[in-house]
């Protein structure tokens, strides 16, 4: 008998985790999208950064392209739950296109604060990590030079700005709550003037699976992240379970599970950035029982009920 006992794994699985309510909403967007206009649909940049939705969709006809040059006339096209600069919505008024804006609710707010912001004379100190798309956009808002990055404690206490008594910080969505909060001490250390966003820019969904992570990482031996390696929120999931002593890995899939990694791992810790589906949760776990003895254990944090409105070019379809 050559059978061997297969290792016991607790898997402690973080909640909230995975789609939000932005995610889930520009999803729905294109797949509407579709069935509204017929495929092809064109999609400005992956709809969410997540390589099996991504898949997904272009298996039901939407093509995802980079520019909006890229995009054919008389076709439909969608942009990205990221958000996009002001430029690209008129070029494609001006190409006669037809396009749905999955902008998430949450960064257009955002938007919106920025337009406001330069339209009452502020100079805006925007906390954010530099090139990514949600970044781009939102620095597309206002004239250029109205909007300065910031992406470290070190960039907030070297930056310089022209009229230093006229500021406001707006920040992305997808932040790191902890280091945000120690950014934006060491702005208003050294601008007491500076104007404060009305309420939190980091979204709900950022800062629920955050703290849901802090939760479990001190009974846990090691951590993964489902996430794509270019999405930003779970990369900060990674770091706050790090931080909370442990190690942790971003996969995108089971199938870039490490055994040798987790060996002499006890107590396994699972979470989900906010644009992975939980098929690609329940993949990891099938993908772990075959090694293990597995035991699965989901904690709780907080519960969302979050649901955006549709475009309303959209809502008959
Ligand atoms: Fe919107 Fe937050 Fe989801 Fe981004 S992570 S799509 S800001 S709810």
């Amino acid at each position: 008998d050559v059978s061997v006992a297969r290792p016991s794994l607790h898997l402690l699985i973080a909640a909230p985790r995975g789609f939000c309510a932005g995610v889930d909403r520009a999803i729905r967007i294109v797949e509407l999208a579709i069935q509204r206009y017929g495929a092809p649909v064109y999609v400005r940049h992956e709809i969410v950064h997540n390589r099996y939705v991504v898949d997904g969709l272009k298996a039901r006809g939407a093509i995802f392209v980079e520019d909006l040059d890229e995009v054919p006339d008389g076709v439909p096209v969608v942009f990205s739950a990221h958000g996009v600069p002001k430029a690209v919505p008129h070029k494609a008024e001006e190409r006669g296109l037809e396009y749905v804006d999955a902008t998430c609710p949450l960064v257009s707010k955002v938007h919106r604060q920025a337009e406001r912001l330069v339209a009452d004379g502020r100079h805006i100190l925007f906390i954010g990590h530099r090139g990514h798309p949600e970044v781009i956009g939102t620095f597309g808002q206002v004239p250029e030079g109205r909007m300065t990055l910031v992406e470290t404690v070190a960039d907030a206490e070297a930056v310089e700005p022209a009229d230093a008594a006229n500021l406001a910080f707006l920040t992305q969505t997808t932040l790191s709550v902890d280091d945000t909060a120690a950014t934006i001490a060491v702005l208003k250390r050294r601008f007491p003037a500076i104007l404060a966003p009305r309420g939190e820019d980091i979204c709900y969904a950022t800062s629920n699976r955050q703290a849901a992570v802090k939760a479990i990482a001190e009974q846990c031996d090691a951590m993964l992240v489902i996430g794509a390696p270019n999405s930003s929120n779970s990369l900060r999931l990674v770091e706050v379970a790090e931080r909370g002593g442990i190690r942790a890995r971003l996969i995108q899939r089971a199938a870039d599970i490490d055994f040798g990694w987790l060996e002499g791992v006890s107590v396994l810790g699972l979470t989900a950035g906010a644009s992975a589906p939980e098929i690609l949760v329940r993949e990891v776990v099938d993908h772990l029982a075959a090694r293990f003895a597995i035991t699965e254990e989901e904690v709780a944090t907080a519960s969302e009920s979050m649901v955006f409105k549709l475009p309303r070019a959209l809502e008959a379809a």
